[in-house]
């Protein structure tokens, strides 16, 4: 037979694009009359837009908002009686140029101010209610720009000031119609079969037999009387749609979504908005189709409509008291995971399932994070502890080398903790419900051994409205369909546990992190932001740490309240596009600003604190918030310190030599560091040179990705380096030497400096940055050779191999660290601390004589998109070489570095910590009075280093009795309404605390969290 059929499905896409879409509905011919009023700044509450008597006249084709602005749109009108009865939608086109989420957005209102639904591209409609006789609404219109309008290209628009005051949109139709409801259901049964037909083979007879059914439904279309000749076009296609799916047909699960970047190419005041509009429109669209199931998450976006939008409040909460809209996720925003630090982490999914509780009674059961940059291996044991059984991503189909061989799968950890996750195989989170998007699910589903099953998110993001009824319409033809995967919409929790059961025993399982193969620059760009960040995270744990020591042993009040705002700052500000630094100006603007702010706050709290612990008098007296004793001082208390010896810094021929007795360093008449001596190696051994290759060398990449320029870096710019060795000048400073350079329109001041007694090289960098499209790392060649690298992670370490044996080695050629990346070989090691450095790279190097490890830290990028101005002006970073560092040297010198002493003058007693440990392997990450107000002090710690520690936490403040707690302080293995809800089967059921003589024995495995509740 001739194959005809690409001709049947290009007619069919000429109907469905041309003549079709306008027969869905008739003009009423309803005059309405419009009006504006654009408002002159930032956007106003509705009840000061409304009601005003400055609107002016406006007309379909005029011109209407600059970037950023705002305008109210007053719609009104009379309904002829002989219409009132009849169905009818107002369709309102605000002149949308881009896709859903990236172009102008409206959100209708009542007269009296209550928000009813969105309007958006393909979602622009409202029905009207029955009866209506009067049509009154105003609509809150966005003029937001489309920032990815040229690409990848430098854009003024991220930013009010910078982005013009020429009108970006001309407002199109905006009418009063009459669906034509058979017209449209034929439009969802053709475009149903059409896409199927188009994903099936020619071996398959389904593929003839659906295509000859399109052929002869549109062959009964009249085209000159589509709604009257509709019916007969669907009757023809019926019996085609009729026919069930294949027993072994793929399920998929379909969960209305819209991910919201929380901010990125808008600012955090428009996803305020952008929030409203799509909860509006899912509460609208259950009412119309009673299946929808929306899996909302971040509470932070929860808590924007509860404090802005208290109507849509309500409308919420009661969509999540019918099942319709579901929490889902746990944590405060669907955060980066590679950066964000250990007690951070536990924190999004404190301050996230928190508010769920608080709000919903919700204890929410998976994570939901879609579209962050990778994830870091640390993070099972915390979602374990936080009480939540699985894990949703998909972002690792982004994966520009190895395609990931799961989609469902047990997920492994650093400690070993295993969760049950899922990738949508669809590879997408903001699914259509298109024929190609199901049949992609279904071929590419990578565990079709084990069961046959995916989930997938469907409707439009980032304020394009979420799920759509046309969405809605073609689930409800794909449910039963031969030759299709079978949909049904249902919530998370459903498909998780359905899933779980039956890949309990047989899923594969996928040790360690789960690296992104992109943006792999996300690491780097916008360092301020970043160091915002790791300032703020160390400041709260001063903080807890003083106010609760301050609470237990003066009476003070604890500022409970200020630091679950500022803790919600923060982790807000760890969204997976702003710690990140891939937002636009105005977003890392605010960023910048507000980490400002809070770090003034948190230094108000921790010096009253302080003070109130140190007493009256002029006695100064150090206070050491780290992990290990400084200076006679213990950990997590206050006392005096010893003194040390001096620094030696010598001028010489063709350099600097620096000298504290334990460490000696080289440096030439260029600034680069030639020689580390460690006097202090093992009994036996000489002194051991720790430099192989010149060392805190400054080295300058060219750093244009293929796309995605705040996001990526690619392999390439490894090609271009210039080293930066020309020196302005250098002088003697105390305790070592400064060096100046300039180089294209920048300058740095470097300082290298050793501490008088400690066996590190500290070295600071101060730049005035004013690159494009640069990449600026610090390298250190040392004489170890090191099989692997370990970089901190939450709560320990993973390990990555120096080599690039395989593709998956070789395409981890930036990656994450925290406070310290450890390398070493059998009995010695050196480790790389930094206060707010992230990316790194580490690899072989052959010296000719042996085979050395080169590591460099990345301190800065200058990408121009989305943000012109990234990085641009002035930094500090700091950063340190540990020379002998075993795995707790380096956890210990990475604590030291982001938590220096503080010198407070008073009465010059010590201040004994609340609680010490025997063992320094166990760190203790927070010490905080309970969230419930009870006054318990709650202590989390971790075994650090890899290895098994047995350890005593001596208490000192009269501890009455303690618990074992999830991460939300709630018992472990006990009943009643506040105990843990924690599967039987998590590791943390088997550790026991007793407490005996105000003290508690445990025994943790390598890298095991816990948290302690401590009642007095
Ligand atoms: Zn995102």
């Amino acid at each position: 037979m001739h194959d005809d059929r690409q001709q049947t499905l290009d007619r069919l896409r000429r109907i469905l694009t041309r003549r079709l879409p306008d027969a869905q509905s008739t003009p009423t011919g309803v005059e309405l009359d419009l009006s504006v009023w654009h408002v002159p700044g930032e956007p106003v509450p509705a009840a000061e837009a409304i009601g005003r008597d400055d609107y002016v006249a406006i007309a379909p084709g005029d011109r209407w908002g600059r970037a950023w602005s705002t305008s109210w749109i007053h719609i009104t009108g009379t309904v002829p009686k002989e219409l009132a009865n009849q169905p009818l939608e107002l369709v309102v086109d605000l002149g949308y140029t881009g896709g859903p989420g990236f172009t102008c957005e409206g959100l209708v209102h009542r007269p009296d101010g209550t928000p009813v639904k969105g309007v958006h591209p393909d979602n622009s409609y409202l029905r009207l209610p029955k009866g209506t006789t009067s049509i009154d609404y105003y609509i809150e219109a966005a003029a937001n720009p489309d920032v990815m309008a040229a690409g990848f290209e430098r854009t003024p628009v991220g930013d009010w000031d910078s982005a013009g005051d020429e009108p970006l949109y001309t407002l199109g139709t905006i009418a009063v119609v009459r669906p034509e409801p058979e017209v449209r259901g034929l439009v969802h049964d053709l475009e149903v079969a059409g896409q199927l037909a188009a994903e099936l083979s020619v071996e398959q007879a389904r593929t003839w037999q659906l295509t000859a059914a399109i052929g002869r439904a549109l062959d009964r279309l009249d085209l000159q009387d589509l709604p009257g000749s509709a019916a007969a076009a669907r009757a023809e296609l019926a019996p085609a749609l009729e026919l069930p799916a294949a027993a072994s047909a793929h399920r998929i699960t379909a969960v209305g979504h819209a991910h919201i970047d929380s901010a990125w190419l808008w600012p955090l005041r428009e996803t305020v908005r952008k929030v409203a509009r799509t909860v509006s429109n899912v509460c609208t669209l259950a009412e119309e189709y009673p299946e929808l199931r929306f899996a909302f998450s971040s509470a932070q976006q929860h808590a924007w409509v509860k404090e802005h939008h208290p109507h849509v409040w309500e409308r919420l909460k009661k969509a999540v008291k019918d099942g319709v809209i579901i929490p889902v996720g746990g944590m405060w925003v669907e955060s980066d995971t590679n950066m964000v630090g250990a007690e951070a982490m536990v924190r999004q999914f404190v301050q996230g399932k928190r508010f769920f509780l608080d709000e919903y009674g919700v204890e929410t059961d998976e994570v939901w994070l879609p579209d962050s940059f990778g994830y870091a291996a640390g993070l099972p044991q915390i979602v374990d502890q936080s009480a939540t059984t699985y894990f949703l991503t998909q972002k690792i189909s982004w994966n520009r080398v190895n395609k990931f061989p799961h989609h469902t799968f047990w997920w492994e950890g650093i400690d070993g903790t295993r969760v049950f996750t899922h990738f949508p195989s669809a590879d997408t989170y903001n699914g259509t419900i298109s024929g190609g998007e199901l049949a992609h699910a279904a071929r590419n589903y990578a565990d079709k051994a084990g069961n046959n099953r995916s989930l997938l998110p469907f409707g439009h993001g980032d304020g394009g409205g979420g799920p759509t009824r046309e969405m809605v319409e073609r689930i409800r033809r794909t449910g039963d369909l031969e030759g299709s995967p079978q949909v049904g919409i249902d919530t998370p929790a459903e498909f998780f546990s359905r899933s779980r059961d039956e890949l309990a025993e047989t899923g594969g399982v996928w040790s360690g992190e789960l690296y992104l193969e992109l943006h792999r620059a996300t690491l780097t760009s916008q360092h301020r932001t970043k160091q915002g960040n790791r300032r703020n995270e160390h400041l709260l744990r001063e903080a807890e740490l003083w106010c609760t020591t301050a609470a237990v042993r003066t009476g003070a009040d604890y500022p409970q309240e200020t630091l679950d705002r500022l803790w919600q700052q923060v982790l807000l500000l760890q969204f997976h596009d702003i710690l990140p630094g891939t937002s636009i100006r105005w977003v890392h603007r605010e960023a910048e600003q507000m980490h400002a702010e809070i770090t003034a706050e948190l230094e108000g709290l921790i010096t009253e604190a302080q003070q109130s612990l140190a007493g009256e008098g002029s006695t100064p007296v150090v206070f050491n918030a780290a992990v290990a004793e400084r200076d006679g001082v213990p950990a997590l208390g206050a006392g005096r310190t010893r003194e040390r010896a001096k620094v030696k810094v010598t001028k010489q021929a063709r350099g600097w030599k620096l000298s504290n007795g334990l460490v000696t360093v080289r440096m030439n008449s260029s600034g680069v560091l030639t020689s580390v001596i460690d006097h202090q190696t093992e009994a036996g051994e000489a002194d051991r040179e720790v430099l192989a290759g010149p060392s805190n060398l400054l080295q300058l990449h060219a750093d244009l990705p293929v796309l995605w320029d705040a996001w990526d870096v690619d392999s390439y710019y490894r090609n271009t380096v210039t080293d930066l060795t020309k020196v302005d000048a250098i002088t003697q400073i105390d305790g070592g030497v400064e060096v100046r350079r300039s180089f294209g329109d920048s300058t740095v001041t470097q300082t290298v400096t050793l501490a008088p007694g400690a066996d590190r090289v500290d070295f600071s960098v101060h730049a005035d940055w004013q690159e494009a499209e640069k990449f600026l790392k610090a390298g250190f060649t040392v004489d170890v050779a090191a099989e692997r690298s370990a970089a901190e992670t939450q709560f320990g370490h993973v390990f990555r191999p120096t080599h690039v044996n395989t593709s998956w080695d070789a395409a981890r050629f930036e990656v994450c660290a925290h406070r310290y990346l450890h390398l070493a070989e059998e009995g010695y090691g050196v480790a790389l601390v930094n206060e707010s450095t992230y990316g790194h790279d580490v690899r072989r190097i052959d010296t000719g004589s042996a085979i050395a490890t080169e590591a460099r830290l990345s301190l800065l990028r200058a990408p121009k998109f989305p943000d012109p101005d990234a990085d641009m002006g002035e930094h500090t970073l700091r950063y340190a070489l540990v020379v002998g560092a075993d795995p707790l040297k380096a956890v210990q010198e990475g604590y030291g570095i982001n938590l220096p002493a503080r010198t407070v003058e008073g009465a010059g007693d010590r201040v004994a910590p609340l609680v010490r440990t025997d063992n320094p392997e166990v760190v203790v990450s927070a010490v905080k009075l309970a969230d419930d107000g009870s006054g318990d002090v709650v202590v989390r710690l971790y075994q650090a280093t890899g290895g098994r520690s047995r350890v005593r936490v001596a208490t000192d403040f009269g501890a009455k009795d303690v618990a074992v707690t999830d991460i939300l302080e709630r018992p472990v293995g006990a009943k009643g309404p506040k105990a843990s809800p924690i599967r039987a089967d998590s590791r943390l059921g088997r550790v026991k605390a007793t407490l005996r003589r105000d003290e508690v024995e445990l025994e943790l495995r390598p890298f095991q969290l816990v948290t302690l509740r401590f009642s007095r």
